[in-house]
């Protein structure tokens, strides 16, 4: 039996705040070189390019952030936990906005999450 989903939350860096993201990445992951995590802020509002911004939470977490969402996000996309905007086209439910993979439909929908 697998465990119920949880969720990752991609975003889209504004321009002109990129060093509150880049401040905020880091706070997330600290292990995270700077001037890797500048790079990928860069090209993020540079070539509208997704970077993760929270992974493994809860659908009530994914709704707080949807709520306020920080100030440098320009644009958030939920995928079921371990997908990511770099897997070629997998599921999609306009309901709840979340991109899931396999063959079941959305866990939103179908109850299988962890709330
Ligand atoms: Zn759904």
């Amino acid at each position: 039996m697998e465990n119920p989903v949880r969720f990752d939350l991609w975003a889209v860096v504004r321009p002109g705040v990129a060093a509150e993201a880049v401040a905020e990445l880091r706070r997330l992951d600290p292990h995270l070189a700077e001037v890797e995590v500048r790079r990928r802020v860069s090209r993020s509002w540079r070539e509208w390019t997704f970077i993760p911004l929270a992974g493994r939470v809860r659908w009530s977490q994914v709704l707080a952030v949807r709520a306020a969402p920080p100030a440098w996000a320009g644009q958030l996309r939920c995928y079921q936990e371990g997908y990511s905007p770099d897997e070629p086209p997998i599921g999609y439910c306009p309901e709840h906005d979340l991109h899931f993979g396999g063959c079941l439909g959305c866990h939103v929908c179908t109850g299988f999450f962890v709330r």
